[in-house]
């Protein structure tokens, strides 16, 4: 092996971009694979807690996004029809103080631009679609779609919910359908009318079988985003997102808030997406090959924390292979997912029961954690260094 391994990160998505960045400030040799041939501003918010805003300000871009982004002072829950305070949870300077950070909603791809630019351009690869991988032992050889191949010491899968990296570790097996679309909408806020609640900045309106969520995703407040839970049975897996519209969402929340009726009236665009799962992974890792973010622990989207789980991975396994060398990845990896799983898992869970924030509870167990300065626990496993 070289005296530096050559570290792969495969898909720039939120965590693999992070990851990247946090490799190369602790001096590694990093490039990252994407299979798009660049990124565009897709129409999506984003809530991004203080235990992502403390990795982003090592990243260095904290300020940046704090000037993007809306500084919610409460997260509401709200009852679908009367509007009725079902939860209170404080954020804004009671986050910063607690929690060691600010929370914020922004906009997914700003979010998304803010962070690629902070790689190089000679470590990224667009237009690398990786469809095989083989772990040879003393070195990884990765294919992608355009007929090259290029090798590795390390590959980390940062590859989405389709992971082709979980593939090789584990099969085959497609991710499972919750049972739930999520409808995304991101227009001009419109003007508050009689009858109606003036916008909170970050709420939650919530019926039994299904709910809202709407935040601003600029510090004008002037674009509002929309994120729905809907129980749907079936969904055809080869469809990502389908379009949707005002009709259809006049349907699905009928009879709710005035409030809820003027953001769908408001609506320019809207999308509606298929929310995948996946059961807790039985390996994280083999050999030279580690997963981090969707590609290992996928989940609904209803805690607002898949991308921060993936971020949060992307820093634990830098902090990991910086503890114990990048040439005792085995070792490093088992450390990482002794770190990550049980939290990860957590989240997913709580996603999946969609109860989080309903009612006044205590956060601080997720927004006040530092993934840096957590003390490490130790591999269940002993492998030799
Ligand atoms: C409706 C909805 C709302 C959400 N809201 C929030 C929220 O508010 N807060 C939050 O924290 N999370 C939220 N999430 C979850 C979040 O979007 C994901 O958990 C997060 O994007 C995972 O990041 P990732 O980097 O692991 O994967 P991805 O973002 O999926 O990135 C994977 C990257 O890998 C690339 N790639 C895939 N396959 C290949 C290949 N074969 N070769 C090369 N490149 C490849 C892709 O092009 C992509 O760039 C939401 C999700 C949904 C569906």
């Amino acid at each position: 092996m070289s005296q530096s391994p050559r570290i792969a990160v495969v898909g720039a998505g939120l965590g693999g971009a992070a990851a990247a960045k946090l490799l190369l400030q602790e001096g590694f040799n990093v490039r990252v694979y994407e299979q798009s041939p660049s990124f565009s501003r897709l129409g999506a918010g984003i809530h991004v807690g203080p235990n992502v805003m403390k990795i982003l300000r090592r990243i260095g871009i904290e300020d940046a996004l704090n000037a993007q982004g809306s500084h919610p002072d409460y997260w509401y829950s709200r009852h679908w029809q009367t509007g009725d305070v079902m939860a209170q949870i404080p954020l804004g300077d009671y986050a910063v103080k607690n929690y060691g950070a600010s929370y914020l909603t922004v906009h997914r791809g700003d979010f998304h631009a803010l962070l690629v630019d902070t790689l190089p351009d000679s470590v990224m690869a667009y237009n690398k679609s990786l469809t095989r991988v083989e772990d040879r032992g003393d070195v990884v050889v990765m294919h992608f779609a355009d007929g090259t191949t290029e090798e590795a010491d390390i590959v980390i899968g940062a590859d989405g919910v389709n992971s082709r990296i979980r593939e090789e570790l584990l099969g085959v097996e497609p991710p499972k359908y919750a049972g739930y679309l999520a409808h995304r909408a991101v227009f001009p806020t419109p003007a508050v009318k009689a009858g109606m609640l003036p916008f909170d900045a970050c709420v939650k309106w919530w019926s039994e079988d299904r709910h809202m969520m709407t935040y601003f995703v600029t510090g004008k407040a002037d674009e509002l985003y929309y994120v729905t839970g809907v129980p749907v049975e079936k969904w055809d897996l080869n469809d990502r997102w389908l379009e949707s519209s005002k009709e259809e969402m006049r349907a699905t929340f009928d009879g709710w808030h005035p409030t809820v009726q003027a953001l769908i009236d408001a609506t320019v665009e809207v999308t509606k997406w298929s929310l995948l799962e996946r059961d807790p992974l039985p390996l994280w890792s083999r050999g030279r090959l580690v997963l981090l973010g969707d590609a290992c622990h996928p989940m609904k989207p209803h805690m607002a924390q898949g991308a921060a789980m993936a971020i949060e991975d992307g820093a634990m396994l830098a902090r990991c292979l910086k503890e114990v060398g990048a040439h005792n990845h085995e070792l490093a990896f088992a450390l990482y997912e002794a770190n990550r799983s049980e939290r990860a898992t957590k989240v997913q869970r709580i996603s999946h029961d969609n109860t989080w924030l309903r009612t006044n509870e205590d956060p601080s167990w997720c927004f006040g954690y530092d993934v840096f300065n957590t003390p490490l626990v130790e591999p269940k496993v002993k492998i030799a260094a």
